[in-house]
């Protein structure tokens, strides 16, 4: 046999059936490859059929020394596959998967060329091939929807906690690029980077974390000082008994504080007292003094929750902290105080019947972030959108009711 030869075939060389099947298979071969015009080994010099056998079971040995797990076959079982094969056409051992006949010796040396099932062989290393690219490329099916898996889990959580850094980012476009390359060295390389990152990340966040923990515990336990101290001295007007300006002051900071802490909502209403100055002007300075002892009491009345936080913030406008609501409740709750006060009867000596007022409220919910300063600008904003709507009204403030 001569080895690259369509038409030649030696003494020795297999029984005619197989030759003629695997010089078909030779030419199917070249139909595929598309060169079946170019016989180009026509003009190279033939190889002895001996030296051909010996490069098949040298490159038969090789493939089964770097075999690897194929699905249920073990690296070894392939490795001990290929080993059986070269050894049938070296030394004429019987072919791997047939039982030599009981009893038969090993046929060896020349007889063995002879015996060299070929077509076997053929059929062994298509098969094999053929479970191989299956299982490559159901693996590396697995292994994409793997990482594609961890990828999308990666980002929902980044994104929930918002601290993908840009690095991240870079890196996990790296690796969604690998793997729509499909190419596994690619993919295994950009992969072991992330965990690389992320292992970093994670510790460095976990730090981060214990930092914010520690100074948050601290803050606290200074707060809840603060808090009692606040309440215990601060100072109260002495007109109304409710908490002055300075006592405000210091609580909005403190709950701006708190709210941004526990993410907790809070809405401050400022109210003043419509045409308060036609009080005064008209029935003199001491009533005006009883309708703001008056109003102060009706707002404590109307406010009552322990976490209600009421102040006289100056003359007759008073500002009023209400923890844990939002704007439509903060506003339910501003209505009844604003009932209240407008069916209070101030009673006066002198009068002939009971001097009546109203007042005119702003609201605004504490944004995420917002200083005290910006929350109460835009309380009192809405509080002047109600005096300049006609008074005796109550304005959200418009970005709060945007958000709604
Ligand atoms: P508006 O409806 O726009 O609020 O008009 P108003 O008259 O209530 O407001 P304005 O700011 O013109 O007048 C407030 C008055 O309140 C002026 C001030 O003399 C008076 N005032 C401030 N503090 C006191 C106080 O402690 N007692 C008394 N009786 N009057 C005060
Ligand atoms: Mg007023
Ligand atoms: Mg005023």
């Amino acid at each position: 046999m001569i080895f690259g030869r369509r038409k030649s075939a030696d003494k020795t060389g297999p029984t005619s059936d197989d030759a003629a099947e695997a010089s078909d298979d030779a030419a199917h071969a070249r139909r595929a490859t598309g060169d079946e015009a170019e016989d180009d080994t026509a003009a190279a010099p033939p190889i002895p059929a001996d030296r051909a056998v010996d490069f098949i079971a040298e490159m038969l040995r090789t493939l089964g020394e770097n075999a690897f797990d194929v699905g249920a076959m073990r690296a070894a079982e392939v490795g001990e596959l290929f080993e059986g094969w070269a050894r049938h056409l070296l030394v004429g051992t019987p072919a791997p998967g047939h039982a030599r006949a009981q009893g038969e010796p090993a046929r060896r040396s020349e007889s063995a060329g002879a015996r060299r099932d070929l077509p076997g062989l053929r059929r062994t290393f298509r098969d094999h091939r053929i479970a191989e690219s299956h299982y490559v490329t159901t693996a590396l099916g697995e292994f994409r929807e793997a990482t594609w898996a961890f990828i999308s889990g990666l980002r929902r959580s980044l994104s929930v906690e918002q601290t993908a850094d840009r690095r991240i980012n870079h890196r996990m476009r790296r690796l969604e690029g690998a793997v729509r390359s499909g190419d596994p060295v690619k993919i295994k390389s950009e992969a072991q980077d992330m965990v690389t990152l992320l292992t970093e990340f994670l510790a460095e966040r976990g730090a981060r974390h214990q930092e914010q923990i520690a100074a948050m515990a601290v803050r606290l336990e200074s707060l809840r000082g603060e808090l009692d101290d606040v309440r215990a001295q601060a100072s109260i007007d002495a007109l109304t008994k409710l908490y002055n300006r300075a006592s405000f002051d210091e609580q909005i900071e403190r709950e701006v504080d708190l709210a941004t802490l526990f993410g907790k909502r809070a809405c401050l209403v400022m109210l003043d007292i419509d045409d308060f100055k036609w009080v005064n002007d008209t029935h003199g300075h001491p009533c005006g003094d009883q309708v703001l002892r008056e109003t102060a009491e009706t707002l404590t009345r109307c406010f009552k929750r322990k976490d209600d936080f009421i102040a006289r913030y100056g003359g007759e406008e008073f500002a009023i902290v209400l923890r844990d609501l939002d704007i439509p409740t903060a506003r339910t709750v501003a209505e009844r105080g604003m009932g209240a006060i407008r069916i209070l009867e101030i009673h006066r000596e002198g009068l002939p019947e009971p001097l009546r007022i109203t007042v005119s409220m702003g609201i605004a919910r504490l944004r995420p972030g917002e200083t005290a300063a910006s929350w109460i600008e835009r309380a009192d904003r809405a509080l002047y959108q109600a005096k300049n709507g006609g008074r005796d009204r109550i304005e959200i403030d418009p970005i709060d009711l945007e958000e709604r």
